[in-house]
């Protein structure tokens, strides 16, 4: 599952018991053992490039530059 964080920022947690905790060698959440499945994987890079795309995609509002020509 997907947590989020305050901020704004996607965090992996585990399916079974909701651990953020995992060991990164084997891909296993620490407390249960359970394996992070490539499916919650994908939709935590999802999630993260969501992020740091709108993070970074949204301009300064108070650039000086008036009505951008349409
Ligand atoms: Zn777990």
């Amino acid at each position: 599952m997907i947590f989020t964080l305050p901020g704004g920022v996607p965090r992996l947690a585990c399916d079974e018991c909701g651990c953020h905790w995992f060991d990164r060698m084997s891909d296993c959440c620490y407390e249960c053992g359970a394996e992070v499945s490539a499916e919650a994987k994908e939709e935590y890079l999802r999630a993260l490039a969501a992020f740091q795309a709108g993070k970074t995609a949204v301009p300064a509002p108070t650039a000086g530059n008036r009505s951008s020509k349409n």
